[in-house]
């Protein structure tokens, strides 16, 4: 895509498109030819910036925070909306349109005003790319696996994009290059995974309230999780390599990371952190206490009601 911005009316990173009608039922790999060029010099220029929905990933808001030099939580209230992803309970956020002309905030006639940090969404169209995320197997630490060979792409083709009349001959993976997309999909894989498991869960179970807050803010508020780490008992709980603890204390991208594997474990059990042998120590004897006192408290009750049943016999 050039300056121009992206396209289509339901963009989706989940690799599954909204539209299904606009989807080339063809699959396609890295080495496929694509005849395609988005520039200030096409008809629809712009078109595809409004009336779109958006879903924001970690590193798009990281990276759009940056830009606009603004704290997330103002970048949150003035940009965007809340939503839920992929129809799950986790939650998340889209760009909130403009309200007189329903179009993205970013967008003048003369193009994407953050072009160079636009969101992995605008960045995918008109290819599509399905679906890593979805279904894969576990390694031995319960986490999913990405087979290379399940990935393959195709094309969103919409009626109102004229890019497709232009002369650009691509390969899929030299456009893709070009768009940044590669970075945004490794940027974007852990926490695409763990939207999809819950995803895979069906309606079965819900996440409890606090859980959702935990995801909400480390997707969103990365100085935020940054304080839940280092000014909590986070490290008093966690053992965290000095390594890591350097890497995450001054680089926001290492954080938001590092805040992938710690859901991972709190959401879905992966061994991806250890929790100190200490601490778990004090759990299992803080579980135990509580069965010893429910135990003692049973037997209390057991002796007060044959107490009580002994009683009126022993007075006649
Ligand atoms: S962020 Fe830029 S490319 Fe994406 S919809 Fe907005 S204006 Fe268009
Ligand atoms: S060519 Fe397609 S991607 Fe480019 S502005 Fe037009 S609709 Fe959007």
């Amino acid at each position: 895509m050039s300056e121009a911005g992206q396209g289509g009316k339901e963009k989706t990173i989940f690799g599954k498109e909204k539209n299904p009608t606009s989807i080339v039922p063809r699959k396609l790999s890295l080495e496929s030819p694509l005849k395609f060029r988005c520039h200030p010099g096409v008809r629809c220029f712009t078109a595809c910036c409004g009336g779109i929905k958006i879903v924001l990933t970690p590193y798009d808001i990281l990276q759009l925070t940056k830009r606009l030099g603004i704290p997330a939580h103002e970048f949150l209230h003035r940009y965007t909306t809340p939503t839920y992803l992929e129809n799950t309970d986790m939650p998340g956020v889209i760009i909130k349109l403009r309200e007189e002309d329903n179009k993205c905030p970013f967008v003048t006639p003369e193009g994407c005003t953050v072009y160079t940090d636009r969101p992995t969404a605008c960045r995918y169209y008109p290819v599509g790319m399905a679906d890593f995320h979805e279904g894969g197997t576990r390694d031995k630490d319960g986490n999913e696996e990405t087979k290379e060979e399940e990935k393959f792409f195709f094309l969103v083709r919409e009626e109102h994009c004229k890019g497709f009349e232009e002369d650009k001959q691509w390969t899929i993976g030299e456009w893709r290059a070009d768009q940044g997309v590669d970075v945004r999909d490794e940027m974007n894989k852990e926490w695409l995974r763990l939207v999809m498991r819950r995803k895979s869960f069906g309606g079965q179970a819900t996440l409890s309230e606090q859980a959702k807050r935990m995801f909400f803010m480390a997707s969103t508020d990365i100085a935020t999780f940054r304080k839940f780490v280092f000014e909590s008992s986070f490290l008093d709980t966690y053992e965290i390599d000095e390594e890591t603890i350097a890497s995450i204390k001054e680089d926001d991208v290492q954080l938001m990371l590092f805040s992938f594997k710690y859901l991972a474990a709190t959401l879905f059990g992966a061994r991806v952190l250890k929790i100190r042998e200490e601490k778990i120590k004090a759990k299992i004897a803080e579980i135990k206490k509580r069965q010893d006192e429910s135990v003692l408290q049973s037997i209390r009750e057991y002796e007060e009601l044959k107490a009580e049943m002994d009683g009126p016999k022993g007075g006649k």
